[in-house]
Parts: C-alpha cells; sequence; structure tokens
C-alpha cells in the first residue's frame, strides 16, 4: 500500500496550549487529545504516541502499554494525576489499514466523494443517541458533548474499539480530533476534503476552517491519500471497523423527529440525566452540594404528588434528590391526567422552594375545579397533608 500524508495541528484561538498530538510515520498515523490540568493533558497525549511508536507489534498490545505508560505517569507525578488522553490510530499492515480507538477523535474515510465515519465517539451523549434519547443532529451541539466515558491513561485496564479496513485506491482517510469536528459540520469537512487534492492542503485547509469558526479548541488533522492499493471492493461483512458507526453525508436530512410539546417531557428528563451522569462521572460533589441541593422539583412519591429538593435523576443508582413533602390529597394518577401535568412522573421543574409550592396549589385547584360532587376537596372524608 502506497500513502501520502499530510498533517496539521494548532492551538486554535482559545486555548493557551496544545494538549494534542499526533504522528504520521508509515506505518503509524494517529491522533491524540489529552486532558487533565495544565500539562497533563500534553504530557499523555505525547507519551501515549511516543509508547505506541516505538518497535512494531499487534495494535492492540500497542494501545495496551500506551495506557499502562500514562496511568502509571499519573500516578506517580501528583501534578499529572487524573491525566488522560483519547486516542485514534492507523497502523498500514500489508493492504490492510488496522485501527484501534479510544475517546472522540474521529477516523473517517472519503469515498467516491462520501464521508463515512469509521469510529463512535466514547461520550456521554453518543450514549445517550444510543439509548435513543438525543438524535445525531442534537448531539453535535450538545454543550456536553465532550464529557467521555472512555479514555486513555485513566485506568489500569481500557476497553479499546479495533477494526481494519482494506482501503482501495484513491480513497483518503482523516484522524482529526474533536476541535474539527467541534467547530466543523461533515459536510464541509467533505467539501473541503474534495477541493484539497493535496492532502497537506486539506489538514491546513480544515485547521484554518475549524479556526475561522472560532477555534474553541485544539484543532488536529492527519489526511492520508492512499496512491495504490490491491484496491479490491471489499465484500459486505469483512469491511471496516467492527463497531464503527457508518455516518453518511452529503445528504443532511432534516430532523425527521416529531417536534413540539409532546417531546418536552422526555427531554427535559434526559438533560437532566445527562448533567448528573457528568456530576457522578467527574466526581463533582461539591457542585453538588451547592447546585444540585438548591434546586426543586414537584414529582411523585408513593403516589401522590411529592415536592422535593435535588434533580430527578439518579445516575448510577446515586439519588439525587429527596422528597421534602409529601400531598396526600393530590394523588398522581388524577393529577397526571391533566395534559399540563402529564410530566409529573418525571419531574416538572421549578426555579425554586416557592415555585414549586405554586405549582402544587395549582394542582389542588385544578382538581377542585374537576371535582364531581360538591364536598370536601378531593372526595374523600379524611385526606389532609400526607406523612412528611
Ligand atoms: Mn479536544
Amino acid at each position: 500500500m502506497k500513502l501520502r500524508v499530510g498533517a496539521r495541528t494548532d492551538v486554535g484561538r482559545v486555548r493557551k496550549g496544545n494538549e494534542d498530538s499526533f504522528t504520521a510515520e508509515d506505518p503509524l498515523f494517529a491522533v491524540a487529545d489529552g486532558m487533565g490540568g495544565h500539562q497533563g493533558g500534553e504530557v499523555a497525549s505525547s507519551l501515549a504516541l511516543e509508547t505506541i511508536g516505538k518497535g512494531s507489534r499487534p495494535i492492540e498490545k500497542m494501545v495496551q502499554e500506551a495506557n499502562q505508560a500514562v496511568y502509571r505517569r499519573a500516578d506517580q507525578d501528583p501534578g499529572l494525576s487524573g491525566m488522560g488522553t483519547t486516542l485514534t490510530a492507523l497502523v498500514a499492515d500489508g493492504e490492510v489499514l488496522r485501527m484501534a480507538h479510544v475517546g472522540d477523535s474521529r477516523a473517517y474515510m472519503l469515498r467516491d466523494g462520501r464521508l463515512q465515519r469509521l469510529t463512535k465517539d466514547h461520550t456521554v451523549v453518543q450514549r445517550l443517541v444510543d439509548e435513543g434519547k438525543l438524535t445525531a443532529e442534537e448531539a453535535e451541539i450538545h454543550p456536553q458533548r465532550s464529557i467521555l466515558t472512555r479514555a486513555l491513561g485513566v485506568d489500569e485496564s481500557l476497553q479499546v474499539d479495533q477494526g481494519a479496513i482494506e482501503p482501495r485506491t484513491g480513497d483518503r482517510l482523516l484522524l482529526c480530533s474533536d476541535g474539527l469536528t467541534g467547530m466543523v459540520d461533515e459536510e464541509r469537512i467533505t467539501r473541503i476534503l474534495i477541493e484539497n487534492p493535496d492532502p497537506q492542503a486539506a489538514a491546513d485547509a480544515l485547521v484554518e476552517a475549524a479556526n475561522e469558526a472560532g477555534g474553541q479548541d485544539n484543532i488536529t488533522a492527519v489526511v492520508m491519500d492512499v496512491l495504490e492499493a490491491k484496491g479490491e471492493p471489499v465484500p459486505q461483512g469483512t469491511q471496516a471497523a467492527p463497531q464503527a458507526a457508518r455516518t453518511e453525508t452529503g445528504s443532511s436530512r432534516p430532523s425527521t423527529s416529531s417536534s413540539g410539546d409532546r417531546r418536552s417531557g422526555p427531554r427535559r428528563a434526559l438533560l437532566w440525566g445527562a448533567i448528573a451522569l457528568v456530576l457522578v462521572g467527574a466526581g463533582l460533589w461539591a457542585v453538588k452540594a451547592l447546585w444540585v441541593d438548591g434546586q426543586f422539583y414537584v414529582g411523585e412519591s408513593s403516589g401522590s404528588v411529592a415536592l422535593y429538593r435535588g434533580i430527578p435523576a439518579a445516575p448510577l443508582g446515586f439519588r439525587l434528590s429527596r422528597p421534602i413533602e409529601e400531598f396526600g390529597d393530590l394523588p398522581s394518577a388524577e393529577i397526571t391526567r391533566f395534559p399540563e401535568y402529564q410530566d409529573l412522573r418525571d419531574g416538572i421543574t421549578a426555579e425554586s422552594e416557592e415555585d414549586a409550592r405554586s405549582i402544587i396549589e395549582q394542582m389542588r385547584t385544578a382538581l377542585q375545579a374537576t371535582a364531581p360532587e360538591p364536598g370536601p376537596p378531593g372526595g374523600q372524608p379524611s385526606a389532609p397533608a400526607g406523612q412528611p
């Protein structure tokens, strides 16, 4: 296989240092986006690539060694604790490109003018897309899209996505950090790749586009052209990365999701879930104490309306709320019949405790207004305020 490569990394327009690293020396091509403290990110991404660049061995072994190297270094140096890095690597091996991937850097292949994504992001937001709670379009602009569920160097063991591509002559591959994909959409990336036949010019143009869009993160692009390969169309099934998400661009479909009020309930619950996962994932218990405990919502407890302190989510079994008062005269089955309160079980968010109490008061008024017979509110003879 004959390759020609162009590569560029850039600090961007906002960050002070560049925590991205890349390697583009046949047979190893890789992008790593480090994170964790002042120097941590830079050390993690460069150490990872340095380690996988040493000697030749199976790609899985290379990545595990890199993981160990970063993990041990972070363990030894308190200034580097908590550092980690993404890694997206391609290794040329005969007529095959072997791929290893962890994190939210990406590999793409441009073939016949169409861009295919070969990797799947290991992020909270991608997990929500997999669960059907978020569309791919929403994920691309989600404020928490860079929170990783997996990174190299943060744990002793590491799960790595692996795959292999059998490229054809004329294919172009792109490895990039999220500083590119977070600023430039796939349609535009496709256009830039098509308009710049020279791989170095293409890498430069991609970085420029990300900077023009704001350059909010470090940007890295490695562009590889397959000049010569055996190049048979690969039969279905043996082709490319098994765990790869194949996103075809060029036809940016209009959002097929139903818009409007029907979605407001699930969406609100999902947002809380994402925030909660972020808090738990990052171990931000101080934030929880300051922020979560200052939140109130109206929910359900033992079949009745209840006032809660906290947020309506329980990521990984951590409860982030508790009922502070139950209202036995407001059965949730009755209240959820009102369209405006149908989200009760997901939690109806309030601005403050006072606001939450006024929502509960409105529920009571609504229930009384529809009471079938005159008499005590709620129809039941003895149902005052519930058990605290
Ligand atoms: Mn980044």
